[in-house]
């Protein structure tokens, strides 16, 4: 089970493109097995070599695809190659067959191959151009007389079958896509403020963490916890809590970067994780969200400030990990609420960094 499930290096079970590369490895399989026995076929019972060479063509291209798709390659390049090889193939056996035994049926393969790996826009044009050419390989049958049951009907009929499968494959993969998207942005959102969930910045956090350490650069966390918030809720009701959270959940998209994600950790609790940051470009994203929520009252007259503890691997460091950095943020966070709040504390020097002490 292990093996099948490593199609591709960066590309996991719960990757939206597992399918399609997976599809990709199915059709090269048919491809290799198709291949090679014919080939085989054709060099020993049939004395065919020169088809043979095609045969073996197919063969080592298909192995080739599967050697860059295994190898972490581009797998949109490897579904358009893997499309057009197959629509090479369909269309050769058509012609090899003059459209007897019902052979263009073989084309009613495509669309959920094409669509599937490229996409409604591409699908359309590679089945429409793919179909409309059969359909005039077909016109070309009935005007040169070639026998069989082929008629005009039969034309007709391919046509619109053509064109329905188009149509429908098309409508069918748009909202596949449409479906996909909607529940990947619910599965990692937050309802109440719109920021990600605590599912999605635990996910980050372990990829971030590990590409952090291949690319030897550092990553820093900031554990965000807003002060006395039980106050608030007290004071103003929990309606206008929650629209603190909201607007706490603003602040920080605003005062942080676009690569940094920004996510709701738990009750009033955040967590910010930033690539490529080190602890003094952490500790200054932090200052600018105290100094922010110092500066202006949040909500009307509604004055809310947080306490930030900061964590920062090196990326040289393997001993580091999504546990031992969130402890440390953690006790940060402590340590700056037993500091007095409204204050952020990094623990390569353990000194409350800002000087806004307002506490309430
Ligand atoms: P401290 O400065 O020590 O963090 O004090 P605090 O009052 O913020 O801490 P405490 O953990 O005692 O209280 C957190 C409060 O947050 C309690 C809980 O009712 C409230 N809370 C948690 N989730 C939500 C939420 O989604 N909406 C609202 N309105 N309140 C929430
Ligand atoms: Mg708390
Ligand atoms: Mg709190």
């Amino acid at each position: 089970m292990k093996y099948w499930r490593k199609y591709h290096p960066t590309i996991g079970t719960d990757d939206p493109r597992y399918h399609q590369v997976s599809l990709i490895y199915s059709v090269l399989l048919i491809m290799l097995i198709y291949f090679g026995l014919i080939g085989l076929l054709n060099i020993t019972l049939f004395d065919a070599a020169d088809i043979a060479i095609y045969d073996f063509s197919g063969f080592v291209l298909a192995a080739a695809i599967y050697f860059y798709v295994s190898r972490g390659g581009n797998f949109k390049v490897a579904g358009w190659i893997v499309t057009l090889t197959l629509v090479f193939v369909l269309l050769a056996f058509i012609h090899l067959a003059e459209g007897r035994n019902y052979s263009l049926l073989w084309v009613t393969i495509l669309p959920p191959i094409a669509f599937f790996l490229l996409g409604p826009t591409a699908g359309t044009w590679v089945t429409g151009l793919v179909f409309a050419y059969c359909g005039w390989f077909l016109y070309k049958l009935l005007g040169l007389g070639v026998p069989g049951n082929l008629s005009l009907g039969a034309l007709f009929n391919f046509v619109e079958v053509a064109t329905a499968q188009v149509f429908l494959f098309r409508y069918y993969e748009r909202s596949r896509r449409e479906a996909y998207e909607q529940l990947q942005k619910t599965s990692t959102t937050d309802p109440l403020t719109g920021i990600f969930n605590r599912l999605h910045i635990d996910n980050s956090l372990k990829s971030l963490l590990a590409s952090s350490k291949r690319d030897l650069k550092p990553t820093s966390i900031l554990l965000l916890d807003v002060d006395h918030f039980k106050r608030i809720n007290d004071e103003y009701g929990h309606i206008a809590g929650d629209k603190v959270l909201v607007a706490i959940g603003s602040v920080m998209k605003e005062t942080t970067r676009e690569g940094d994600l920004v996510g709701r950790w738990g009750g009033e609790e955040f967590l910010i994780i930033c690539p490529d940051t080190d602890g003094d470009k952490a500790a200054n994203i932090a200052n600018r969200i105290v100094e922010r929520l110092n500066k202006q009252p949040l909500l009307d007259d509604i004055n809310a400030t947080v306490s930030i503890g900061i964590a920062t691997a090196s990326g040289r460091d393997k001993k580091d990990t999504v546990e031992t950095l969130l402890q440390t943020a953690d006790k940060n966070l402590y340590k700056a609420k037993a500091d007095g709040r409204n204050t952020v504390v990094a623990s390569y020097d353990d000194i409350a960094l800002t000087s806004a002490h307002s506490t309430t």
